[in-house]
């Protein structure tokens, strides 16, 4: 009827080692993105989102906002309007991994988001630490159109230009960052808009 003791401690690590082998192997699918009329699917959301145990919604919110864009989920496709490229998709869900996922004292992804008074914090349950979830984006998500000469933001390269500087694009505008690489996060100052162009400059 019930289990023995030798059972229960048989369960017991049978748990402890499949979350352990779960964190070894935590590799973050590569996102599969294809082009479909005025729209960029990413075919493998549902897997991804599920990969990072993170929510849908906040994912996809995630992904709109950096993209500038609208878009749907549909089941377990997300459907973005405008055409964006495989690189410029993988480079924004590494970003939401290291913001969202990754344990920053313990480098592992066993972590969940807890709203705490508030404040979005990420707990780790291999460490147990925890920080408040950077809120860094979410000034750049506010308003993407309305991008004023002189404001000081942080923003995720997506990829790189031609020339070689990073590529940031914000809603309707297209942000050019020297020397920095894809899916780093700098911190710039807007020097010059032109039309849907923003020049930058590092800022301390
Ligand atoms: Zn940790």
């Amino acid at each position: 009827m019930t289990d023995s003791y030798e059972d229960l401690l048989k369960k017991a690590y049978t748990n402890i080692t499949g979350t352990a082998a779960t964190t070894e192997r935590f590799t973050v699918p590569t996102a599969r993105v294809f082009i479909e009329g005025k729209t960029t699917i990413l075919e493998n959301f549902g897997e991804i989102a599920s990969t990072l145990r993170r929510d849908p919604d906040h994912l996809m919110k995630h992904l709109l906002g950096e993209l500038g864009t609208a878009g749907k989920t549909d089941g377990t496709r997300a459907v973005f309007n405008g055409k964006f490229d495989t690189d410029q998709i993988n480079a924004i869900i590494r970003g939401y991994v290291e913001d969202y996922v990754i344990c920053s004292e313990c480098g592992k992804p066993d972590t969940r988001l807890v709203k705490d008074t508030r404040i979005l914090t990420l707990r780790c349950d291999a460490c147990g630490g925890h920080r408040p979830v950077r809120k860094r984006r979410v000034q750049a998500e506010a308003d993407p159109n309305k991008l004023t000469e002189g404001a000081v933001l942080d923003v995720t390269i997506q990829f790189l230009s031609k020339r070689g500087d990073g590529v940031v694009k914000l809603g309707r505008y297209t942000m050019y960052v020297a020397n920095a690489k894809p899916g780093q996060t700098v911190k710039v100052r807007i020097t010059r808009i032109a039309g849907s162009i923003a020049f930058t400059e590092r800022a301390a």
